[in-house]
Parts: structure tokens; C-alpha cells; sequence
């Protein structure tokens, strides 16, 4: 292997301890050991901002991907972790969350290094927001209670004893995206470990590095060898091993619509349960009685933040005609403000795209949709002349039918539309799509707001602020955007079954 290492403007900005860990190959975790793959094989982890070498990672696939829900099996029937009390195992989950604000620079370095975000974000983000995950599923470790249920049919009143528990669905594979790599993590994780289920998880090939990390956090905070196991690999070795095996009694996937077709084909044979987190192409609306500032500042954030990388992206404006100009012009010009840079460097606002494939798929989307007749108010290529870097784009003159407006892009593209009136015309554009994930209403009338998220078709819709994420509240989408819910109480009908006890008692 040919390795460089990423150049010293991003590594000399991290502690020597966290240079010496990404020099050393890192192993995968299963049954509480760390362990190199079956195969031998590993592959290399780059720096988006660099192109350079960053790390050196075993690769899993489907011979590690069977010992490691083995070990899953095992620490769910046989280990200490199936007879822990759900106060401890709340408190272990809440300790986890305690472990990762400890390691908080770190953590966003790590992120920041692999994933190409910058470092300021990922420690006001990310990270402590993959804390809190832990922190609020640990409460519910207590709190996951059955119901008492009267019965009547045939039974003579009083006659039989009827009562819900709810018990972990039991060994959970799960496979992660690289937009936000620790924080995907733990919002699969938390609500696992919290109803006590044990986990397989196969973390993204582009950005393994902090789920890695915290595997090893995991481990410092006591949680039983083989209850979670981390395996790092390819999707089309280790991910489809992991969503095909028969040992795997629930898959939980966030990634794009494609790959969560895969999975659902994956596991019907054995009718295996699925939860889905896909893809979006989120409609964010503004009405001309909008605090525009406030509007335009909103929509720059709701599709620039994360450089576009986010399945909740406010990647389609529908903007009022009478103010269409105005704000187009000012999320443009707020484009190009943003300081695009190495996501170390204190003054970066922007990061690289993930990959050299994201790369290639979103200036392809750029080429087309201009081809097609689309006009980019500001970006529409690439910065720079080293990394995965494109300029935030605001598209104008598009027409519905572009791919450009009805594909997700997942980078730093906005698509803009007017619209004359806030009538079922809109309702129709915003709801135009194969997704169903997020959206956004902007204006000071408090009523129409509720009236028109009323009838958006979308899992999420935030009134006059955008990305606000709480781990009390549930995430997903309608139609093609998923299946079941992210976060909060919603999610964790994924990880439980509720069984009927019922009893003779007279
Ligand atoms: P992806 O292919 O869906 O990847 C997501 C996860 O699924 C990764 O861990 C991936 O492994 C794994 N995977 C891939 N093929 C698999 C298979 N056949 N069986 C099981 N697992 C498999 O996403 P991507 O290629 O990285 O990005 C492509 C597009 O997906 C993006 O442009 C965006 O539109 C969408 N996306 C959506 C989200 C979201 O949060 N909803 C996140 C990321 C991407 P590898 O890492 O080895 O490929
Ligand atoms: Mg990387």
C-alpha cells in the first residue's frame, strides 16, 4: 500500500495520543476483543480535505460479520447483560453518554479528520448530541412497561389475568451512513442498549474511525464483551452479510432509498424485522409575510449545513413571488461567504464532500441540472485544486421535472422555485416527490404555518427554524424517506416485542 500521511496543516492540529491511535491499524470489536479480520484483509481511510492517508482499518465481511453476531447471540442468552437490572443497564447507557462529553475534543477531531466537517461544528454538534442520545434512551432503560389489559370475549369476568411486557427484540444488526458517523452511531445504539438488546453494527467504509473510538468507550464504560460488536467494512460484503444473516433478528439502516431496497430484500426471506432511515429531498417554503432575514438565514443553514450531507437537507426553496428575488439573493450571497476549507482550521465553515464518489455524484447532478437549463446564482463547481471540495450552489430556472429537483443530491446544492400563491398549488410542488422526510414553513402567520404543515407529507416539519434536532423527539419519513422512527419514545417500538401473558385465575 502506498501511504501518505494526510499533510501536517490537518494532522499537527491534533494531540500526539490521537496522532499515535490513527497510526496504529485499528481492529474490529467483537465478543470484547479487539481483533484483526478473519481475512487478514484492511483498508485505507482517507482525508477528504487532503486526499491523503489518514488511518489504516481492518475490513470485515461476512466470515467477521458471523462471529460477530455469534457474540451478539451469545451476550443476549447467556451473559450477564440479559439478567442486568434495567436500572443498571440505564445507568450503564447514561455512563456511556458521560464517557463520550469527556472525550469531546477528541471525538470531534476524529470526526472532523475523517468525516471533513469542521471541528468547531462537530464539537458543538455531533458530538454533544451523540452524548445526549445516551443520556435521555438511558432513562428509559426503567420505563419500558406492559400494560394491564381488561379482557372480555368468551371469558367470564374476572376469570383470567392479562398483561403486555415488553422485551428486547434481541440481536440487532445495524449499519450506519458517513454524514455524521459518531452521531449515527449512537442513535442506533442508545435505544438498543437501552432495551437491552445486543448489536452487531457495520459502520460506514468512508468514515469508521469514531464509532471505532467509541467501541473503545463502550468497553472503559462496563458494558458486557459481546454486546456490541463493531465491524468495519464494505456494504456489499459486510453489509449484506449482516442484513442476510439468519442470526439477526432485526436490521435498523440509515443510508440512501437504493441500499435500504437492498436490505428490505435482504431480509424478508426470513421476514426478518427492518427499520429504514433513507433518503429526502425536503421542501423548505417561504411566504412573502416571512421575517425575511430570519427566512433567508434559515434556508442557507437548511441546506449548507453539513455541506448539504443531510438526509433532512432543505434542498428544494419555494419561495413567494414577491419576495423570490430578494431572498435567492440573499441565501447567494450568504453562499458565498462561506469559508470553505480543512475542517482543523479554526476559520473553516465548510468542509469537503465525504468521498471522491460523492464528489463525482454531485458535480454530475451540478453538470446536469445546468445542461438542462438550470442557472447557478453563485458555486456550480468545484473549490479548489486538492480535496473533495464544491462550492455551495444556489440553482435558479429550474423546472419540475429536472433531476436536479427531484433527485436527492446530498451536497451543497439548493434548488430555488416561486410560487404565486399559498394555495393548493404549493401544497402539490412541496409534496411532489418520492421522499417524505422533512420540511420547513416560513412566515409570521402562526395559523397558515400549522395549516400547511398539516398537510405536507413529511416526518418532520419545522415553522420558522430549520434542523432542530432533540433526541426527545421522533425522526423519519413518509413514503420512500424510510420505515418507523428515529429517537425519542417512537423509537423504541424498533427494538421491542410485546408479548400477552394471560393467566387463569379463578
Ligand atoms: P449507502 O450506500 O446507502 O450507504 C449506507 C450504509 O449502507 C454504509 O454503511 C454502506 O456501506 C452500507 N451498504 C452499502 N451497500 C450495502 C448493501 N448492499 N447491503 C448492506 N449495506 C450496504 O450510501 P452512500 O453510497 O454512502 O451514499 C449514497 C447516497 O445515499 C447519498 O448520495 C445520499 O443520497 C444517500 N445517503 C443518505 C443518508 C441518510 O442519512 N439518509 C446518509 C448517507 C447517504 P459502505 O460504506 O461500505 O458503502
Ligand atoms: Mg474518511
Amino acid at each position: 500500500m502506498n501511504v501518505h500521511l494526510a499533510s501536517s496543516s490537518t494532522l499537527e492540529k491534533v494531540p500526539a495520543a490521537l496522532r499515535s491511535w490513527l497510526a496504529t491499524p485499528r481492529p474490529m470489536l467483537i465478543n470484547g476483543k479487539w481483533v484483526q479480520a478473519r481475512s487478514g484483509k484492511v483498508f485505507e481511510v482517507q482525508d477528504p480535505a487532503t486526499e491523503m492517508h489518514l488511518a489504516t482499518v481492518a475490513e470485515g465481511d461476512a466470515a467477521d460479520i458471523d462471529d460477530a453476531v455469534r457474540a451478539a447471540r451469545n451476550a443476549l442468552e447467556n451473559g450477564p447483560w440479559g439478567r442486568m437490572s434495567p436500572s443498571a443497564r440505564g445507568r450503564l447507557v447514561h455512563r456511556i453518554g458521560d464517557l463520550i462529553l469527556e472525550h469531546l475534543d477528541e471525538l470531534a477531531q476524529l470526526e472532523s479528520l475523517d468525516n471533513g466537517k469542521p471541528f468547531s461544528v462537530a464539537r458543538v454538534a455531533d458530538v454533544p448530541l451523540s452524548a445526549d442520545m445516551f443520556h435521555y434512551m438511558s432513562g428509559w432503560s426503567t420505563k419500558l412497561e406492559g400494560k394491564h389489559i381488561p379482557i372480555s370475549g368468551l371469558a367470564a369476568p374476572g376469570q383470567y389475568l392479562s398483561f403486555t411486557r415488553l422485551e428486547p427484540v434481541g440481536v440487532v444488526g445495524q449499519i450506519i451512513p458517513w454524514n455524521f458517523p459518531l452521531l449515527m452511531a449512537a442513535w442506533k445504539l442508545a435505544p438498543a442498549l437501552a432495551t437491552g438488546c445486543t448489536v452487531v453494527l457495520k459502520v460506514a467504509e468512508e468514515t469508521p474511525l469514531s464509532a471505532l473510538r467509541l467501541g473503545e468507550l463502550l468497553m472503559e464504560a462496563g458494558l458486557p464483551d459481546g454486546v456490541v460488536n463493531i465491524v468495519p467494512g464494505f456494504g456489499e460484503t459486510a453489509g449484506a452479510a449482516l442484513a442476510a444473516h439468519p442470526g439477526v433478528d432485526k436490521i435498523a439502516f440509515t443510508g440512501s432509498t437504493e441500499v435500504g431496497r437492498l436490505i428490505v430484500q435482504a431480509a424478508s426471506r426470513d421476514l426478518r424485522k427492518v427499520s429504514l432511515e433513507l433518503g429526502g429531498k425536503s421542501p423548505n417554503i417561504i411566504l412573502d409575510d416571512a421575517d425575511i432575514d430570519a427566512a433567508i438565514a434559515g434556508a442557507t443553514a437548511g441546506i449548507f449545513f453539513n455541506h448539504g450531507q443531510c438526509c433532512n437537507a432543505g434542498s428544494r426553496l419555494y419561495v413567494q413571488e414577491k419576495i423570490f428575488d430578494k431572498v435567492v439573493s440573499g441565501i447567494a450571497a450568504n453562499a458565498g461567504n462561506i469559508k470553505l476549507g480543512v475542517g482543523m482550521d479554526p476559520a473553516t465553515e465548510m468542509g469537503p464532500l465525504v468521498s471522491q464518489v460523492q464528489y463525482g455524484r454531485v458535480t454530475g447532478y451540478l453538470k446536469a441540472g445546468q445542461e438542462e437549463g438550470a442557472r447557478a446564482l453563485t458555486g456550480g463547481t468545484r473549490h479548489g485544486e486538492r480535496g473533495f471540495f464544491v462550492k455551495p450552489t444556489v440553482l435558479v430556472d429550474t423546472k419540475p421535472d429536472m433531476k436536479v429537483v427531484r433527485e436527492e443530491i446530498f451536497g451543497p446544492v439548493l434548488v430555488a422555485t416561486p410560487f404565486k400563491d399559498a394555495d393548493d398549488g404549493l401544497i402539490a410542488a412541496a409534496n411532489d416527490s418520492i421522499y417524505g422526510l422533512a420540511a420547513g414553513v416560513w412566515t409570521r402567520d402562526i395559523a397558515k404555518a400549522n395549516q400547511i404543515a398539516n398537510r405536507l407529507k413529511a416526518g418532520t416539519v419545522w415553522v420558522n427554524c430549520y434542523h432542530v434536532f432533540d433526541s426527545a423527539l421522533p425522526f423519519g419519513g413518509y413514503k420512500q424517506s424510510g420505515w418507523g422512527r428515529e429517537m425519542g419514545q417512537a423509537v423504541l417500538s424498533n427494538y421491542l416485542e410485546a408479548k400477552a401473558i394471560t393467566s387463569r385465575i379463578a
